[in-house]
């Protein structure tokens, strides 16, 4: 069962700086309904990363508000916010242990049903029981038994683990093969279905998808709408 939000998350003016004097973000304005799904897209340096390291408060705002489910960002303990925020990243890290205990990263109390259940959603399972020692497999982030695409299908059995009522997503850029890509689209609308989603969007799919597009160029939303209004 998902853990929803009744309010949703805005964005309200938010302007906003790595170094004093240097502002990347000019006042952006965005919201996302409970439930929807927004693909954040623009160019290389439009402010996507930004957008998404401030929604974690990463950095606090220079100016601007950030809600989420009704309470700002920054009256949040971080803790909770954290807690409530799921994010995957495109190239996720991995530690040093099993890839049973790679999967309960973030929920080390849950069990074998609910860990198998959580990678048959992210379409991983079926590669782990092509192992020899399944889940009890020893892993690190520096071999190989994951190629890019698989890590990223793991980073999202641990964010389905967690069931966040927020989920960052960073769509993976590298080229990945086709059984892979259709992996990762499956485990993608599985992790989004029912959950209020920013997803930093790079494939035509995932844009159709979208109950809105937001459009950053500069640091500033340039357009917004579904695919039709576009
Ligand atoms: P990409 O698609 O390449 O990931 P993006 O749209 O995510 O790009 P951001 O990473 O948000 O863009 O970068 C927006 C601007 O902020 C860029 O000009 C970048 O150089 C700058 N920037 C990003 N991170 C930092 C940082 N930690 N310190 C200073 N400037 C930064």
């Amino acid at each position: 069962e998902l853990t929803t939000i009744d309010q949703g998350i805005q964005l309200k003016d938010v302007h906003f700086s790595y170094q004093p004097g240097k502002e990347i973000l000019h006042g952006v304005n965005i919201n996302v309904d409970p439930g929807q799904m927004v693909a954040l897209v623009g160019p290389t340096g439009s402010g996507k990363t930004t957008v998404m390291n401030l929604l974690n408060r990463f950095y606090d705002l220079d100016s601007g508000q950030i809600t989420f489910d009704g309470t700002e960002i920054k009256e949040m303990d971080l803790f909770s916010l954290r807690e409530n925020v799921g994010i995957v990243l495109q190239d996720p890290q991995l530690f040093s242990g099993t890839i049973g205990e790679n999967i309960k990263f973030g929920k080390p109390e849950a069990s074998d049903d609910e860990m198998i259940a959580a990678a048959q959603q992210a379409r991983i399972h079926d590669f782990i029981m092509t192992l020899d020692d399944g889940y009890d497999t020893m892993i690190s982030d520096e071999n190989t038994i994951f190629s890019a695409g698989q890590k990223q299908l793991m980073s999202i059995a641990r964010t389905i683990m967690t069931n966040p009522k927020l989920l960052i997503l960073d769509e993976a850029t590298s080229n990945v093969d086709t059984v892979t890509e259709a992996q990762i689209q499956a485990a993608m609308d599985n992790v989004i279905a029912g959950r209020t989603s920013f997803v930093i969007a790079h494939r035509l799919k995932t844009i159709l998808n979208a109950d809105k597009i937001v459009v950053l160029r500069d640091g500033q939303v340039i357009e917004e709408g579904n695919h039709q209004a576009l």
